[in-house]
């Protein structure tokens, strides 16, 4: 453990006033080209795309420990159940600064074969263009009819039985991702893993609609196939790929083509209506992969800043990513390489500052945010300061590319806050606020009562969840700005009331 001498200096008298003078030579004093290196380290082939549980999640908590160590943080003592972590554990089991479990690890061959066509004609798919396997999916070894089931859902409060009527056993179901806006109830995907598997269906199939709902058409979302875990627990679940729209267009259209509409119209029916749309297709799947779940190590990394009050706030970035499942390689530069380095950025430029915070500041490196939360959740079960006087938790994720727009979830919190911190950094104009927004380790925090405030780039992420997601695509602008809004976002909350 080590601690930079200027965090235990006693303040000065002009506090207040040198508080805001030292802000603004930190915010000019934040190394892009750090950030660009922090990136590149994280998201070249030595880390592995960083998927939680394996080593190489290990690897890369170790990695942003010693950056903790070097900028000089605080490590706080971990108890980790008894679980005792080789490289981390001291003599009594604790750990400092690494907070671990053990979790399930998906892992997926690298020989997926999958085919599609009509009964005289299989044409094998190509991985990653045609269809990703759900990383989570159980191994698959199966043939079958492709049936259409609309959105996949079965909810009769609703008056929503996408199989109704319709035959499904030993056949190979296709359905829709998400959900048409009149059905009011949520659905996961693995709920509708559960309705397929209940109604016999050997697998399935997923797909974006041609028809995209505004918002995600602002977020760029494709038609491409996705990285994804959302598998149902093992003993529920039967294998599954995310498939293209275009591939989706192609076995509605029909054997000879004739109907290239088909799911169009489809789709614009189920959105209008909640009567069934189901059908038979004239077309066949075929789905051969290896999968295995194992036990491994998650681990979230931990440093801080003391305050000189009893007060914490928590800022927080997801290091870990999906791996190399089906022997592809994804990086994760944006997601979340770019959000690591920019709390490491952040970090270094507070302690090296002499901005002396009333509040802690801990520092969180999380994994298994791609795995459900896992990290996020795990620390919220064994928080390190008190729930109650940790008075917020500010989340970066997606950092590195964009519009050059800011988009901030606020909750909890006057949105005024955040406009505030915008405007220390002369960025207010950028700031596109928002309330709540599903999804990131941010939610954890919020249902636990801790006031959020994520931070995203805005516009669109051409690379989301893709194996293109490398260090090369990364806008320094954008970087810039998130980690010039985050700082002074983090320095008002940390010496404000
Ligand atoms: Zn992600």
């Amino acid at each position: 453990m080590c601690c930079a001498a200027v965090l235990l200096l006693p303040t000065t008298p002009a506090h207040a006033q040198s508080s805001g003078t030292a802000l603004q030579t930190a915010l000019e004093s934040l190394s892009i080209e750090q950030m660009l290196a922090d990136i590149q380290t994280l998201s070249a082939p030595a880390f592995n795309g960083r998927q939680a549980g394996t080593d190489d999640d290990l690897r890369s908590a170790l990695w942003v420990q010693e950056v903790f160590r070097t900028i000089g943080l605080r490590f706080p003592t971990v108890f980790n159940d008894r679980l005792t972590v080789p490289e981390v554990s001291g003599t009594e089991g604790s750990a400092l600064g690494i907070m671990a479990a053990i979790v399930p690890v998906p892992l997926l061959g690298s020989n997926s074969v999958v085919r599609i066509g009509t009964d005289d004609q299989f044409v094998t798919a190509q991985l990653t263009t045609d269809y990703l396997p759900i990383f989570d999916s159980p191994g698959a070894d199966i043939q079958g009819p492709i049936v259409f089931v609309g959105y996949g859902i079965v909810d009769p409060a609703q008056g929503i039985d996408d199989y109704a009527g319709i035959d499904v056993t030993n056949r190979i179901v296709l359905f829709l991702r998400g959900k048409p806006a009149h059905a009011q109830h949520p659905v996961s995907h693995a709920d509708k893993v559960r309705f397929a598997r209940d109604h016999g269906a050997l697998g399935y199939l997923t797909a974006t609609g041609p028809i995209l709902h505004p918002y995600e058409a602002t977020r760029g979302v494709t038609g491409r196939p996705s990285a994804y875990y959302g598998q149902p627990p093992s003993d529920q679940a039967i294998p599954g790929a995310w498939i293209s729209t275009a591939l989706a267009e192609r076995i509605l259209a029909g054997s000879h083509g004739t109907a290239p509409d088909r799911l169009r119209t489809l789709q614009a029916q189920l959105n209008t209506t909640s009567a069934t749309r189901s059908s038979r297709t004239d077309h066949y799947a075929a789905l051969h992969w290896k999968s295995t779940t194992q036990d491994g190590l998650l681990t979230n990394v931990i440093g801080l800043i003391p305050g000189t009050g009893p007060d914490t706030i928590i800022i927080g970035a997801h290091r870990d990513h999906f791996g190399q499942p089906a022997g592809l390689l994804f990086p994760g530069a944006d997601d979340n390489a770019s959000g690591t380095a920019v709390m490491l950025e952040v970090a270094r430029t507070i302690a090296h500052s002499g901005l002396r915070p009333q509040r802690t500041i801990l520092f969180l490196s999380f994994s298994g945010e791609e795995n459900d939360l896992l990290g996020s959740r795990l620390y919220i079960s064994r928080p390190l300061a008190p729930l109650s006087a940790t008075k917020a938790m500010i989340n970066i994720d997606h950092a590195g590319i964009g519009s050059g727009r800011l988009t901030v979830g606020v909750t909890g919190l006057d949105k005024s806050v955040a406009h505030q911190a915008g405007e220390t950094a002369g960025l207010a104009s950028i700031l596109d606020l928002f309330g709540f927004f599903p999804g990131g380790d941010h939610v954890p925090f919020k249902e636990a009562g801790i006031p959020t405030v994520t931070v995203v780039s805005g516009g669109v992420h051409p690379h989301y969840h893709q194996p293109t997601d490398s260090a090369e695509t990364i806008n320094s602008d954008i970087l810039r700005m998130v980690a010039q809004y985050v700082l002074s976002l983090t320095v008002q909350l940390a010496t404000g009331p």
